[in-house]
């Protein structure tokens, strides 16, 4: 079983005495134990026990066993959150005295709790350019830690895995940690280039209707141990309804990240050439710095749903602009069914710190757009008639 969705529909490995080729919503919080005198419960196929809802369940098991498949990883806990994920891999890995280099853009919930963790464990935290040279230069004996977006949001930057990769020191002393959220396994497996840990948000892609929210970290068997040990302890384990939901979407994430992806390269190429846009952010254009970037390291020619645009204006003129849209909507989020739009100042960048912003690109004309499935020319005409009003 090599394919992606191959994987992707049959790595659950369910097997029941029903021959169901999907596996059902375990709603047990509860297990029999084997020997209730000995304490012993039955294991799952990890060798955990299976006794209690906070640590195990079979139908996120099954969900876990696919997402790790994909990553080309050992093993892979589902939470239920992607900032449930991050923030339980912040608890098991950091330590007082710790420094942890990210890049200035990232999403900003993350830096929010690093905020927070830093002042209350001592914690420091380094913030450079998002390019592989900022990074390499930054770290040193005391980093313990590198957390890096494989796409940055919203201006869309690649990072180069490949050089990073190659030039630093990450066996144990340093733990690359890659939110491929905005990427996928479709076109991108940062295990290849050493990541020690690769993180989602599944409310993105993974889910993919805009209708369950979910996190996952895949990586090693020992780090996944570790980890599965403070996810029992904080108890952010993902739920089986959700489970299954996100099981469902990533039968089709393939496909639909094929289609948000040509429909976003069609966006692009039509907002370059308009007249009202001053500057278009996606890797997907031959133009774009980052192009070459992706190319190399993307396994095929997909750049993502994710387009984000300067209009020429000032920021009241980009409310109207938005405003006007009627098939986009209005809200945060990304990697959906359904178009989404955000103004990235007021929704989602506003806690990276200004001066950072204003060197991004992060200004008041930016827009930040996820190119949802419907069909692209209704897309290009809602943009069309909200430009040119
Ligand atoms: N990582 C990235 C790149 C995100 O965009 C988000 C949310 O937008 C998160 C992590 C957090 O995920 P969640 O909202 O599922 O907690």
């Amino acid at each position: 079983m090599k394919g992606f969705s191959t994987i992707a529909i049959h790595g659950h490995e369910h097997v029941d005495a029903y021959g169901s080729h999907v596996p059902p919503i375990y709603v047990s919080v509860v297990y029999e134990y084997v020997d209730q005198e000995l304490g012993l419960a039955k294991f799952t196929d990890r060798g955990t026990n299976l006794k209690y809802g906070r640590e195990e369940n079979p139908t996120t098991r099954a969900l876990e066993r696919v997402i790790s498949k994909l990553e080309g990883a050992e093993d892979a806990l589902a939470f239920n959150s992607g900032m449930s994920a991050i923030s339980t891999l912040f608890l098991c890995y950091l330590r007082p005295g710790d420094k942890v280099v990210v890049p200035m853009e990232l999403y900003s919930s993350v830096f929010v709790l690093l905020d927070h963790l830093a002042s209350k464990m001592n914690i420091r935290v380094v913030k450079v350019w998002p390019s592989a040279e900022a990074i390499v230069e930054a770290v040193d004996r005391s980093t313990s830690m590198i957390f890096i977006e494989s796409m940055t949001n919203p201006t869309n930057k690649v990072i180069d895995l490949e050089y990073l990769s190659k030039s630093l020191d990450l066996e144990e002393r340093t733990l690359l940690v890659v939110d491929n959220t905005f990427t996928t396994p479709v076109i991108l497996k940062p295990i290849k280039y050493r990541a020690r840990l690769v993180v989602h948000s599944m409310t993105k892609y993974f889910g993919g209707h805009n209708d369950v929210v979910g996190g996952v970290i895949a990586g090693y068997r020992k780090d996944i141990a570790e980890l599965w040990e403070w996810r029992r302890l904080l108890g952010g384990i993902l739920q089986p309804f959700e489970a299954y939901m996100v099981m469902r979407g990533v039968k089709t994430l393939e496909v639909r990240f094929e289609k948000h992806s040509n429909n976003a390269m069609a966006v692009a190429e039509y907002l370059a050439e308009h007249p009202k846009i001053e500057e278009v952010l996606y890797p997907g254009l031959s133009k774009n710095p980052y192009y070459s970037i992706a190319r190399r390291i993307f396994e095929k020619p997909l750049f993502g749903g994710v387009v984000s645009f300067k209009i020429k204006g000032s920021y009241s003129d980009v409310v109207s602009f938005v405003n006007r849209l009627r098939v986009i909507k209005r809200s945060p989020s990304l990697g959906g069914t359904e178009s989404l739009i955000v103004i990235p100042i007021k929704a989602g960048s506003q806690f990276i710190e200004p001066e950072h912003r204003q060197k991004l690109g992060i200004t008041e004309n930016l827009v930040r757009l996820s190119v949802g499935l419907e069909d692209v020319n209704d897309i290009l005409e809602d943009l069309g008639r909200a430009l040119n009003y």
